[in-house]
């Protein structure tokens, strides 16, 4: 038994193998290798255009790839089908823009996932809907719809939408890109609470000073590769290549 566990804990949440990717005659993603362990978080930064969000959208295959493979947990995702939808519904994803239904409740929001792909009881639902809502602070506008919360309040529904789902891992592209700068640290608050209760994560940001606290690893990404990866210390005081040091230059 005990053999078994270890051997399980081993395995990691998300693993990318070899993985490339074309649009059309671009090489987007060049052999790309990472692998999450459980309760990490994982940084990745780069210049605009590196492959950034594709390498995000193809960890639950809303993007193809052309060759290698991703693992959830250890199972192999699949081109299509309902093992993908399985393990799609596994993995967290927030966006810089919110992506909440625009027509429904804050609290509908919440629910619908879980009630639709889980079975969850609505009953059931809705008042992990509320406790979700009130841990991200935002429980007080749960009958409110999108467009009547701010863009801080309405990314952090949208985490408490990702977290509904009971997730093994939480995907966020540059959550917030789109944010007005006095609400940017409310949503990175929230997601260094996550980050410190054990959740994994790969996030997508610009935020340095947000990643140096809050990474256990940064990737640094140019031109579809990954071309550095350490702990944030050795990274952002000796980064290695030139590329890194240009870059991080670039956003100081
Ligand atoms: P990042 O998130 O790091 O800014 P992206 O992953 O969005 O980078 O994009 C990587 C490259 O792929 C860019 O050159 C971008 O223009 C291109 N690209 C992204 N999505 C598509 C698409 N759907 N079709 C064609 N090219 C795309
Ligand atoms: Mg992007």
């Amino acid at each position: 038994m005990e053999e078994n566990r270890t051997t399980v804990n081993k395995v990691p949440v998300i693993e990318l193998r070899h993985v490339d990717k074309h649009f059309g005659e671009l090489h987007v993603l060049k052999d790309i290798n990472l692998s999450v362990k459980k309760g990490e978080v994982v940084v990745v930064i780069g210049p605009s255009g590196s492959g950034k969000s594709t390498l995000c959208r193809t960890i639950n295959r809303l993007e193809t790839i052309d060759s290698g493979e991703i693992r959830i947990d250890g199972t192999k995702v699949p081109e299509e089908g309902r093992k993908l939808a399985e393990l799609r519904s596994q993995i967290g994803m927030v966006f810089q823009s919110f992506n909440l239904f625009a027509h429904k409740t804050i609290l509908d929001n919440v629910t619908i996932a879980p009630m639709d792909v889980l079975h969850k009881p609505k009953k059931e639902a809705r008042e992990e809907a509320m406790e979700l809502l009130k841990r991200v602070g935002v429980d007080n506008q749960a009958a409110k719809v999108p467009a009547q919360l701010s863009g801080g309040q309405q990314q952090r529904v949208a985490i408490a939408r990702a977290l509904a789902m009971h997730p093994k891992a939480i995907l966020f592209d540059e959550p917030t890109s789109a944010l007005d700068p006095e609400m940017i640290g409310e949503v990175l608050d929230v997601m260094t609470e996550l980050a410190k209760e054990g959740m994994t994560m790969v996030i997508v940001t610009h935020e340095m000073n947000f990643a140096r606290k809050v990474a256990d690893r940064v990737i640094f990404m140019d031109g579809g590769s990954i071309i550095e990866e350490g702990a944030p210390e050795d990274f952002f005081e000796h980064p290695q290549t030139r590329r890194a040091q240009d870059f991080l230059n670039s956003v100081k």
